[in-house]
């Protein structure tokens, strides 16, 4: 049997503490360590998974592509780029898309389109209004985007440019306008905030709000795009169609692939302006093709809201049961308030006894398992989750 410590583990940079465990291999829901133990995933690389672990249809279009073309240049088109930017132009209220290989390169591709538009349309306009508490990624432009607590004094100084508004409160993004301002940009549902919801009224007021004052209103649908919230993109249950949205997370099911949507009228892009070595390469470009199949299959989505139906009411129960806080989210982005600074007792014993969780939050557990979960490995999970509750809580 193998040991952790038969890995070399110290070679890798420190970033971060990890538990003792060393994942080898996985299927659908569950992962095995190098112990041979089973764990049901309910993080899924980090709501990554689309259609969980090495799923047929990935290997599938992975050995085809690899076997037939893997990079021909970002300088040549390539036919799987191009099909999958149709496939999305045709499913969204979007018809151009750029392809990068992470979400917060797909959210600087934004803003660096958002800015070029404000030096054309809005004589140099180049502020982005964004929210506390959001998520946009890791590179200095979307770090400086986030409002995330902790990243004010990280790394400075940070790039200029991105006010933050209250999410939900519409006159918290009024104040900040000016002749600076040229868009709006946030998460119909701040992820990793805890799932924090925009609601459908305030989305549908800033869509209102941008219009009235000629200002761009960008969606970051990392993690709530393709599927995850129940229709192929958050905005739609808002009804409202935005200027430029990315994606990200499980656009790739697990492999580096992200994308810039825009609206014709905001494409402006210049030749020279934007590009990228492995951008829209066609290794993943045919993953994301196949992916995206997977999810317009007929019922597909429709699965993906029962399953959030169900783990929501189970959620709720077990909130009930235990005196815990509310239940937030929609679709497969869940998360419950515990309450209390409880999480990360939870998420370690519930992955001692072989069940991934994630807590953004030291109060929050945050639930995202593959969008083709079936219905019994909720209900396992839901066992789970109630066994690390009460030995926890009880202590
Ligand atoms: C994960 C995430 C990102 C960053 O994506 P990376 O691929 O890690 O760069 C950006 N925005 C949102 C909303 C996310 O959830």
């Amino acid at each position: 049997m193998m040991q952790v410590s038969d890995f070399p583990l110290n070679a890798l940079m420190e970033i971060t503490t990890r538990p003792p465990l060393v994942f080898v291999r996985g299927e659908g829901s569950w992962l095995w360590d190098h112990a041979g133990r089973r764990y049901l995933d309910f993080i899924q690389g980090w709501a990554v998974n689309a259609l969980g672990h090495c799923p047929p249809e990935i290997r599938a279009a992975l050995a085809e592509q690899a076997a037939t073309l893997i990079n021909p240049s970002p300088a040549f088109w390539n036919a799987p780029s191009a099909r999958l930017a149709q496939r999305l132009v045709d499913h969204s209220c979007f018809q151009r898309v750029f392809f990068a290989n992470s979400g917060a390169e797909a959210n600087e591709g934004a803003i660096k389109l958002a800015r070029k538009w404000g030096t054309r349309h809005r004589g140099g306009a180049y502020e982005i209004i964004t929210f506390d508490h959001a998520f946009h990624g890791r590179t200095l432009a979307t770090m400086s985007a986030s409002g995330k607590p902790g990243w004010d004094a990280l790394f400075e100084p940070k790039v200029p440019g991105f006010p933050k508004a209250t999410l939900n409160d519409l006159g918290s993004v009024e104040r900040l306008i000016n002749d600076r301002t040229v868009a709006v940009m946030l998460e119909p549902i701040q992820g990793e905030a805890g799932v924090l919801c925009a609601t459908d009224d305030f989305l549908r007021a800033l869509r209102a709000l941008t219009h009235a004052r000629g200002l761009l209103l960008i969606v970051d649908e990392v993690q709530t795009g393709m599927g995850r919230t129940g229709r192929l993109f958050g905005y739609e249950h808002a009804g409202i169609e935005p200027d430029i949205m990315t994606l990200g997370k499980g656009i790739g099911g697990g492999v580096p692939l992200a994308a810039l949507l825009a609206r014709e009228a905001t494409c402006c892009f210049e030749h020279g302006d934007q590009g990228g070595t492995y951008n829209g390469n066609p290794l993943m470009a045919a993953v994301g093709a196949a992916v995206l199949e997977a999810l317009l299959a007929p019922g597909f989505l429709q699965g993906v809201t029962a399953r959030g139906e169900q783990l929501e009411r189970g959620l709720a129960a077990l909130s009930r049961q235990r005196g815990l806080g509310e239940v937030r989210g929609r679709g497969l982005l869940m998360a419950l308030d515990l309450g209390r600074d409880a999480g990360a007792k939870v998420v370690e014993h519930a992955r001692a006894n072989g069940l991934l969780l994630n807590s953004p939050r030291p109060n929050t557990l945050r639930f995202m398992p593959a969008l083709n979960v079936s219905a019994e490995e909720i209900e396992l999970m839901l066992a789970g989750l109630d066994g690390a509750l009460a030995a926890t809580l009880a202590q």
